[in-house]
């Protein structure tokens, strides 16, 4: 039976794709097969869910609201290869998703960047992901040293994975219409496997440090942030870099020598 999906709600972020040509885009950008697992944070309607449920072997969709996750169990039940659950997205266990994973989502977009670094976390269970997200941030996540979008989200985005900004998605594909541009990115995950669970917590501690106060040098900023003073200048001066260097002007590889040569110290 048909019924009318339920009214958007704007403080959950629904922005409900309404192109299928931007569907097809992002299939395609995800590379499924037909032994793929997805997971799609927030299905809204389902008109993402649906293509994928064609292309994948089983995909779990997260839902908040109670409206749409009753809507789609009914609208969408000939999918056998779904599991929709009713729950919010930054308390699902990513911990316990299956290794291999694909996540593919349309992002609500006042939570994506605490969720994309909640993925992150458990990257190595994912090879890669598809998100829509706000244009400003998909600048930010493929953002090089220098520009003024550069900065934690950049280099930990990067460290985990390589990331393209595919496409740029205009307000006119959604009802409603969002008030800004969003753009769909590619982040492949890299093999950083070889690290200790210690090693990246310890990295991402040195660059949230780093870029804590972006206004001064990375000597002060570190310092104000409980590290050793000598020991981040001593490494700066074996590493041959300026006393004066600030974070936005620091490359992944920069972070990741440094990290490692201060923890070490
Ligand atoms: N995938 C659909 C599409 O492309 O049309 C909907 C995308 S809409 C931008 C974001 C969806 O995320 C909405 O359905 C919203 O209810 C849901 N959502 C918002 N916050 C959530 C959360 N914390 N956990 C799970 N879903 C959430």
């Amino acid at each position: 039976m048909d019924v009318s999906p339920p009214a958007a709600l704007k403080h959950l972020g629904q922005n409900f794709l309404i192109d299928p040509n931007i569907i097809r885009k992002i299939i395609t950008l995800a590379e499924l097969s037909p032994t793929d697992r997805v997971l799609e944070i927030g299905p809204g309607r389902g008109i993402l869910t649906e293509a994928l449920c064609r292309s994948a072997d089983h995909v779990t969709a997260i839902e908040i609201d109670p409206r749409l996750y009753a809507y789609l169990s009914e609208q969408r039940s000939q999918f056998q290869n779904l599991t929709l659950i009713l729950g919010d997205a930054m308390a699902y266990p990513v911990e316990q998703l299956p290794i291999g994973t694909v996540v593919v989502a349309n992002l609500p977009y006042y939570l994506s960047t605490p969720l994309l670094f909640r993925l992150l976390e458990q990257a190595h269970r994912i090879p890669r992901l598809v998100l829509m997200l706000q244009n400003e941030v998909a600048d930010r996540l493929v953002a090089k040293p220098g520009r003024s979008a550069y900065g934690i989200l950049s280099v930990m985005a990067q460290y985990s994975a390589d990331i393209t900004k595919a496409f740029k998605v205009s307000p006119q594909c959604f009802r409603p219409r969002p008030d800004v541009d969003s753009a769909v990115v590619l982040l492949r995950v890299k093999d950083r496997m070889e690290q200790t669970r210690e090693a990246r917590d310890q990295f991402a501690t040195f660059v949230r440090a780093a870029f804590a106060h972006r206004r001064k040098t990375l000597v002060n900023s570190l310092k104000d942030q409980g590290y050793e003073q000598k020991h981040v200048e001593l490494a700066l001066t074996t590493l041959h870099f300026s006393a004066s260097i600030r974070a936005e002007t620091l490359s992944l590889d920069d972070f990741i020598t440094l990290s490692r040569h201060i923890h070490r110290a």
